[in-house]
């Protein structure tokens, strides 16, 4: 086994490399440079602290996030890794032990910011010790183009002339091919391979409603989801952002809010108890979210329209950094096209200045891409990607579009009469207003503009007005229709909708779903009933070290270790040394309260369960084939079967447990008996037996049963 390999297992607990991870570690253990463009939760940081504990000397991370360093060292340090960080929020004691260990070659990872790694001192400190490699992490930052520039970074490339022989890696999640070229060219990277994974977050379940109750709406995405999960929800205003939290309060959830108007402190607390505790919701403005590196976010939900798909998809990123399932989910109408229409038109900039009136146009085409990803009847992964330059052949079967495919009309006709009502009006009134002319309401103003006897008034009694507000909302969406600011909202027609109004072409309009069910990514949680209360009590096990460690818990163990140890029930350090993400370090530290809290729930939790089908969990639990338990017991086998289908249905242990049958196979089962009359109630097993000629015992045909009834009784509750 290579040496990369053997760290994985022993130190991370990891059974195998992802993707590129591989290639890019033995490409830096041989000496070489490397870029590398890897989406958030790809799996950038394995790929420079293992050539980092491989090598000789210690490695050293740039990364400008001072914030994450304490957090990142004390991750490591779970992981019997020595590391340490310098920054200026360290005391100048906690700075001098950091540079001696460091000289005395005790540390394996040393973080530190880029300007602290620009100053001399710092510089002459490197050359004194032994250097594995350097990571500059956030390799964006160098260039002049993005939004995170930061001149520190431009001074990184003194390395290479300084260091000639220390291998190089730059990792950033965010790099299109011009920025890949300026970081290979400011950091003197040119020599160096480039690993590119593209843009995609396959975990990411993506979903766009349109909005008609958006706090009910959001209430329900909620509850409907992520009852016991931590999340952030995106507001536009500040004001807001406080009033959603309270409200979510009330409803029984743990919401903080945070904006860049809320007091230092209080802002601070909030995020440390995001970070600190299970289950808090963060209610923020988009201030909220740099540098926050919290793997476990199952969901970020957007009550405002973001003014970017760079921003949209920045912010949705950071869910589900685990690689777990997570939700993306958003609420948009009308009154936000026209919210962030009017912001940006209340900017005024000086028409001389060419550059800011460039700025404002590219800013208005970006609000444009961001409405039309929400118009959209394809992927919206799909969609997304290409947006960034990526090709994506198959629709990803992830996101609303593709699991609950959207119908579409001609909408042509109302399209028509929607454009001539805006210009019959002189192209001076509002949707609401227009709404009423096509629709033939009588109103005052109405009659004060004598609209009444206008050709379209009442031409489109043929759709309501809902139905016609989404008509104008799509038209403006697409641009086809804009709207004027410095005249109260009215809307305007465009050079584009010639070809439509004269009847050169057509156009499909979306039918608005009725408002449905938010039905979102599944994440993994621990889904049996019994396996629900012991996934509960080993939180509680992992808070609790979590605070005695003042660590955050995911530090402690991610969530998917918990499900996997629910499900499992490690009962010995050997077996609880199988599981994913358990190294030698956690084993030691860790392995006893956990087997302990396992222990103590198989032992007491069974009380609803008549005593001889306890007894056949527990021995299944530890692990023994029913033909074992019924010999021991001196029960039949087919008894024991019994026990097993009342324990499935029950949701004590899932039916993949005990028969081995494809899913095919189980569903063409399913079917033989949901065609009986009376199933639910009394199941003959004597014809299903029968129709497979006798492939199935009976005690198999009864536990696909007791799964079945399991799983229509859930889908009922
Ligand atoms: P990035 O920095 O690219 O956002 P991280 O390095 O934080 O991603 O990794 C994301 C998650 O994936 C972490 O929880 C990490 O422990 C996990 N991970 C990374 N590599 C592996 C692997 N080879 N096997 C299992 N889990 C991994
Ligand atoms: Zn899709």
């Amino acid at each position: 086994m290579s040496e990369s390999l053997s760290v994985l297992h022993r130190l991370f607990g990891y059974s195998d490399f992802r993707g590129q991870q591989q290639a890019i570690i033995d490409a830096l253990i041989a000496g070489d440079n490397a870029l590398v463009i890897m989406p958030t939760g790809g799996g950038k940081s394995l790929c420079y602290q293992i050539p980092s504990i491989v090598r000789e000397g210690c490695g050293v991370v740039i990364s400008p996030l001072i914030a994450l360093m304490q957090d990142q060292v004390d991750a490591l340090t779970q992981l019997g890794i020595r590391a340490g960080f310098l920054n200026s929020t360290q005391s100048s004691t906690e700075n001098y032990d950091t540079e001696q260990q460091l000289k005395q070659g005790e540390l394996d990872l040393l973080y530190i910011a880029p300007e602290r790694l620009n100053q001399p001192r710092t510089r002459q400190l490197l050359q004194t010790a032994g250097i594995a490699l350097f990571a500059i992490d956030e390799a964006h930052c160098v260039s002049q183009w993005g939004h995170d520039f930061r001149a520190d970074y431009l001074q990184l490339s003194q390395l290479a002339v300084d260091f000639p022989s220390v291998p190089r890696i730059a990792l950033t999640a965010t790099a299109d091919n011009r920025t890949q070229t300026e970081i290979a060219e400011r950091l003197q990277l040119l020599d160096a391979q480039h690993f590119v994974a593209g843009f995609d977050r396959p975990n990411i379940h993506y979903q766009i409603h349109l909005k008609n109750q958006p706090k009910q709406q959001l209430l329900q995405f909620i509850t409907a989801n992520h009852k016991n999960d931590s999340g952030i929800v995106y507001c536009l205003s500040r004001k807001k952002t406080e009033s959603i939290a309270q409200w979510l309060c009330e409803k029984g959830f743990t919401a903080l809010p945070y904006h860049a108007g809320l007091p230092h402190e209080r802002r601070a607390e909030h995020q440390q108890r995001f970070l600190r505790e299970d289950n808090i919701i963060i209610v923020a403005t988009i201030a909220f979210g740099m540098g926050i590196d919290k793997p476990d976010v199952r969901f970020v939900a957007h009550l405002d329209l973001p003014k970017s798909i760079e921003a949209y998809y920045q912010e949705t990123g950071r869910a589900g950094r685990d690689g777990e399932p997570a939700n993306a989910w958003m609420a948009y109408g009308l009154e936000d096209v026209i919210k962030l229409r009017e912001m940006m038109a209340q900017n005024t900039v000086d028409e001389s200045n060419a550059a800011a009136v460039e700025y404002k146009r590219v800013e208005y085409q970006k609000l444009e891409a961001m409405m039309g990803l929400c118009e959209i009847i394809s992927c919206r992964r799909q969609a997304l990607l290409h947006y960034f330059g990526e090709q994506r052949d198959q629709p990803c079967q992830n996101c609303d579009t593709c699991l609950q495919p959207v119908q579409t009309w001609d909408g042509t006709e109302a399209a028509q009469k929607a454009m001539s009502c805006v210009y019959r009006t002189e192209q001076r009134f509002g949707v609401s207003h227009l709404v009423d002319v096509l629709t033939g309401a009588a109103t005052d103003k109405i009659s004060q503009f004598n609209h009444q006897n206008l050709s379209v008034y009442g031409v489109g009694k043929e759709l309501s007005k809902n139905q016609w507000r989404s008509v104008y909302r799509q038209l403006i969406a697409k641009g086809l229709l804009t709207v004027d600011f410095q005249q109260y909202n009215a809307i305007k027609l465009t050079e584009t909708c010639r070809g439509l109004l004269r009847g050169e072409q057509t156009i499909a309009l979306r039918k608005d779903p009725l408002v449905k069910t938010s039905i979102g990514a599944k994440t993994k949680k621990a889904t049996h009933h019994g396996h629900r209360e012991l996934w509960e009590s080993l939180r509680a096990c992992r808070t609790q070290l979590a605070k005695e460690k003042s660590v955050p818990p995911y530090v402690i163990f991610h969530d998917t270790v918990l499900v996997d140890m629910a499900e499992r029930q490690p009962q010995t350090l050997d077996e609880f040394s199988a599981l994913s993400g358990v190294g030698q370090s956690k084993l030691e530290q860790y392995g006893e309260s956990f087997l302990t809290v396992i222990k103590d729930f198989i032992q007491t939790s069974q009380s609803d369960l008549p005593a001889t089908v306890n007894e056949t969990y527990q021995q299944l639990q530890a692990k023994q084939t029913p033909e074992d338990i019924a010999q021991q017991r001196q029960l039949a086998v087919t008894t024991i079967y019994s026990h097993i289908a009342q324990l499935i249905q029950a949701d004590y242990i899932s039916l993949h447990a005990v028969i081995e049958l494809s899913d095919d196979d189980i569903k063409s089962i399913e079917d033989q008996f949901a065609e009986q009359d009376d199933f639910m109630e009394s199941p003959k097993l004597k014809p299903v037996f029968e129709i497979f000629d006798e492939q199935y015992s009976y005690s198999i045909l009864k536990c696909v049963y007791a799964n079945l009834i399991k799983k229509i009784s859930a889908d009922a509750a």
